[in-house]
């Protein structure tokens, strides 16, 4: 085998800046990715009806940060796409976030004026001035009737905790409107990648420096694979450790079972995102990705989110106890010198994919740039 710098475990966005990041550096660089594909939870592919879809769940790229949006473009041509989310509520159908078109659909006024939005959210917000958890922080913003409307039961299935029981951040990524805008994001780039991620990421990936292994999970392969220069983790934090604090302590994971579905008509649904927030029905959403890029086929695949515990985590569960068993996790990586745990997984930290370029572009910077040398 020829010799290796650098060991990276993980083929996501994390593991892939710094592979890139590293060969274009001159070292030589190994990946260890346990699935049998590239690209982490950004992987798409063209699906049996001639359709780009996403294996696990949309992604929807948006940044403020020039310096990630330099970085992602070197990688790809992208397209503008403002993503819109509608969410079916007592049979109507609405904006999500919540802004002027929501308000009246739902309470049948007839708001038509920041100022009168204002108004209607002050008459109805339950103010908390520094809300500690989901609920507050939602009826902070939109009040009771809203709450129990479009976060309650979302939240629930989504979680399988109410508001209630995470931080506030959670619920806090979602703003609410005192106008007409009906996009979910209001960052300055909001694109998509034409061709789709796996395209971007094979790209970021393809230098004679870099040779990957799919379908190989590290902690089987471990012993063999010693002396590197550098390791970078991107899976859960508590695997690395062979979950060692006892089982009350396990840290929480949310997984998503995503269920697709072909239905022979042009579209199933008016936009490429409903979702629906009430106990009804017990998925989160329906995406349906022959919107995104206004792709072309007889048919549309349809796919409904279920959001389980068991399975693959993809996300993870911010609220105090858990904040609190990463805390001790975090104390064994933290003295690890020349392993660097990075992504979302092994931070345990719920961030957006420019958050995972920017963290992983930053990791490389301070350790490449300051004279901070390890052992070896
Ligand atoms: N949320 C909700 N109702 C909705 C959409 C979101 O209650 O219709 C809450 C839910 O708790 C969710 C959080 O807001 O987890 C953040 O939503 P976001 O769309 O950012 O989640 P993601 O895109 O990561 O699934």
């Amino acid at each position: 085998m020829k010799t290796i710098d650098i060991l990276i475990i993980g083929a996501g966005i994390s593991g892939a800046v710094l592979a890139e990041r590293y060969a274009n550096k001159g070292k030589k660089v190994l990946i260890l990715e346990k699935r049998n594909h590239i690209a982490g939870n950004c992987y798409d592919y063209v699906d049996e009806n001639g359709i780009l879809v996403s294996k696990y769940g949309a992604h929807l790229f948006h940044t403020n940060n020039e310096m990630v949006w330099k970085y992602v473009n070197r990688f790809s041509e992208w397209y503008p796409w403002e993503h819109k989310v509608i969410a079916r509520v007592d049979e109507k159908t609405v904006p999500i976030p919540v802004n002027i078109t929501t308000v009246n659909t739902l309470f049948d006024t007839s708001i038509s004026t920041e100022e009168e939005m204002n108004n209607w959210l002050e008459e109805n917000r339950i103010p908390f001035s520094n809300p500690s958890n989901g609920e507050e922080a939602v009826l902070n913003r939109v009040g009771q009737v809203l709450y129990e409307k479009m976060f309650k039961y979302y939240t629930k299935k989504q979680w399988d905790k109410y508001p209630a029981e995470l931080n506030a951040s959670v619920l806090e990524r979602i703003p609410v409107r005192n106008n007409y805008d009906d996009r979910y994001f209001s960052d300055s780039y909001q694109a998509l990648p034409k061709g789709g991620y796996t395209q971007m990421f094979e790209k970021m990936l393809s230098h004679p420096n870099i040779t990957i292994l799919l379908g190989t999970d590290y902690f089987d392969v471990k012993e063999q694979y010693k002396n590197f220069e550098k390791i970078f983790y991107t899976g859960p934090v508590d695997r690395f450790f062979e979950f060692k604090h006892s089982l009350s302590e396990q840290l929480e994971y949310r997984s998503i079972n995503f269920v697709s579905e072909t239905h022979d008509c042009e579209f199933f649904q008016e936009n490429s995102v409903v979702n629906y927030p009430g106990m009804e029905v017990d998925f989160t959403r329906i995406v349906e990705y022959k919107h995104f890029g206004n792709q072309k086929s007889d048919k549309t695949t349809i796919v409904k989110e279920f959001t389980v515990d068991e399975g693959e985590p993809y996300y993870p569960v911010p609220n105090p106890r858990n904040q609190e068993i990463y805390a001790k996790y975090k104390e064994e990586a933290d003295k690890l010198v020349d392993v660097h745990f990075v992504g979302r997984l092994a931070n345990y930290k719920y961030f957006n994919m420019d958050e995972a370029f920017k963290n992983a572009l930053d990791l490389f910077e301070m350790l490449e740039s300051n004279n901070y040398k390890t052992a070896g």
